[in-house]
């Protein structure tokens, strides 16, 4: 697979907490990574059904704008006993007149799995994409995978997003009862984060 050679890297996120978590990965390989923010990059719409397609999105248009080498991220939950909702809208779920809530969406998740008599263990995924790609246009991709369980109600209060709901497989403790050191260890971020590595020169 192609390695990546450029020194600079433009990561496609406005979200600081991403960023300071790429960056830290990418420094010990000396290459530098700017802030969709910093570039003064707008956020396009994540109008893909799925998370390569979202990601990919992100990508094109950074890349496109800079002419720099981009890496973008898309992720959310998979819940089995919805078919896999809500997906590519985890945080569209999360959406209130008001910005984002996520003890409403966490909240809709366990009711819908009520609704559909769902038995326990409700299993689900957490599932991170990354995708590279190079000024040519050229891709690369790597999906992260943290497969568990839901519980209600939630616990922890660590983390983000539906942290508080979810088990990963080999734990009893929810993503936001494990310090964030913990929870990057094992986590769909980390996963691909470690697939990605083996592409960097
Ligand atoms: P995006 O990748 O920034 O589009 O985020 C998708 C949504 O997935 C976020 O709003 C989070 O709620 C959710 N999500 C992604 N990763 C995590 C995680 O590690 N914990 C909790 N929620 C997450």
């Amino acid at each position: 697979m192609r390695t990546l050679r450029e020194r600079k890297l433009l990561v496609a996120t406005h979200n600081a907490g991403k960023l300071d978590e790429m960056r830290a990965m990418f420094a010990p390989h000396g290459i530098e990574v700017v802030g969709a923010a910093e570039m003064g990059l707008g956020e396009p719409a994540e109008t893909e059904d799925s998370f390569v397609g979202n990601a990919r999105l992100k990508a094109r248009a950074a890349m496109q704008a800079t002419g720099l080498p981009v890496l973008a991220d898309d992720s959310g939950i998979a819940v089995d006993g919805l078919d896999g909702a809500p997906g590519v809208r985890t945080a569209d779920w999360a959406d209130t007149p008001s910005g984002r809530d996520f003890m409403q969406a966490m909240t809709r998740t366990w009711a819908e799995l009520d609704a559909r008599g769902v038995p326990e263990p409700r299993t689900a995924q957490f599932r991170a994409t990354l995708l590279l790609m190079w000024p040519d246009g050229e891709e690369a991709v790597f999906e992260g995978v943290a497969p568990g369980r839901l519980v209600w109600p939630p616990r922890g209060a660590l983390g983000h997003g539906y942290d508080p709901m979810f088990v990963p497989d080999g734990d009893t403790r929810t993503y936001a009862e494990m310090s964030a050191a913990e929870k990057n260890r094992i986590s769909h971020r980390a996963r691909a984060f470690a697939l990605l590595e083996q592409v960097l020169a």
